[in-house]
């Protein structure tokens, strides 16, 4: 069984050269280079992510037919694809290649994204899951920026490749991404035992709003971290935003930038609602207090109490026994 893992593992590390090899090398991976160019990434870059490209043309199934690699093997690797002939062709065709590594730094699955848009294909393909590669226990870049978690004494954790490389790239290195919108407690396992301090900076848009309030609860569930939220501006990404302002603008941004939850949550909690009207600024509001009444910070509650009192010219004593009253039912 580990003699199967062993190899797996050497089958995964070959086929990230191979692909690595296309992408950088052959006149195969030129468009693929293109496009990696084309959306900022240097030469460095792709070298330190190892970042590869699997052509049109099936090519590993080849390659490793004529090493002659045991045929189980090669059914086991998530690598091919088998159809009901038992034959198999390549998984990744025309993608470039983002390889997920393990926390040692080996590779064991990749991600493909295609090139272009289609309507009839995912924008990211996956390898599936196999005796390496368990989803849930993986986060993309945790191998290289387990050092940088450790001296920042904090990680960020992202949503996609690209952001945690173009982040890479502005100079924040403690970045992981949970590859996809769920976080996992196995994932917030592997970050408790590197750092107290966690920050969310998920796309700004609708659904990585949902997914940094989603993840801002698991987190309170399930971990002892400190967290907070960062957005980019205007419902992007962070690397659509790193491309249209500037590194500059975008450390700002992680320097300034930094919401409490609870500030993220009072922000988020006003998406679907309309506050020109009662029912709504009703519904707000005890939302609000329900959220204020989980703080276990007196100051925080008051500051964001202030901000109520503020906003909708309500009275503060009000409000307080309001809350007051809330946390006595949660007891
Ligand atoms: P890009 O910048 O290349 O368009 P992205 O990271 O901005 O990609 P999102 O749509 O924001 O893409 O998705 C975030 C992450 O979710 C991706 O990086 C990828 O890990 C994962 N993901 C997105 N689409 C899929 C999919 N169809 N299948 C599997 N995972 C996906
Ligand atoms: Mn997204
Ligand atoms: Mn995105
Ligand atoms: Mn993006």
């Amino acid at each position: 069984k580990d003699q199967v893992q062993s190899d797996l593992l050497a089958l995964y590390a070959d086929s990230a050269k191979m692909y690595q090899h296309i992408l950088v090398n052959t006149e195969l991976g030129e468009p693929a280079l293109a496009y990696l160019h084309e959306r900022g990434l240097d030469d460095d870059t792709i070298a330190t992510f190892g970042i590869g490209y699997a052509p049109k043309n099936q090519l590993l199934l080849d390659f490793f037919k004529a090493h002659q690699i045991d045929y189980q093997l090669l059914r086991q690797s998530g690598l091919f694809i088998e159809n009901q002939a038992g034959e198999l062709r390549d998984r990744f065709v025309d993608r470039v290649l983002f390889p997920i590594k393990d926390a040692s730094g080996r590779v064991i699955a990749f991600s493909g994204r295609i090139l272009k848009k289609s309507p009839d294909e995912p924008k990211y393909l996956n390898s599936p899951e196999t005796k390496l590669f368990n989803k849930r226990s993986v986060l993309f870049n945790f191998d290289l920026a387990r050092g940088a978690i450790r001296q920042k004494k904090a990680v960020v954790l992202f949503e996609g490749f690209m952001d945690v490389i173009a982040a890479y790239r502005a100079g924040i290195q403690n970045g992981v991404a949970s590859m996809g919108t769920s976080l996992t407690n196995e994932q917030i396992y592997m970050l408790e035992r590197v750092t107290d301090h966690l920050s969310i900076c998920y796309d700004s848009d609708t659904p990585g709003q949902k997914a940094t309030d989603r993840a801002l609860k698991l987190l309170g569930d399930n971990s002892r971290l400190n967290l907070n939220v960062i957005q980019m501006p205007d419902g992007m990404d962070p690397d659509e935003y790193l491309r249209s302002a500037g590194s500059e603008k975008f450390q700002q941004v992680f320097e300034d930038g930094q919401q409490t939850p609870t500030a993220f949550e009072m922000q988020y909690l006003r998406h679907d609602l309309n506050l020109q009207n009662t029912q709504d600024q009703l519904t707000y509001l005890e939302a609000v207090l329900q959220q204020l009444s989980q703080l276990s910070s007196n100051v925080e509650q008051d500051l964001y109490l202030n901000q109520l009192v503020q906003e909708f010219g309500l009275n503060k004593d009000d409000l307080r026994q309001q809350l007051r009253s809330l946390v006595g039912r949660q007891t």
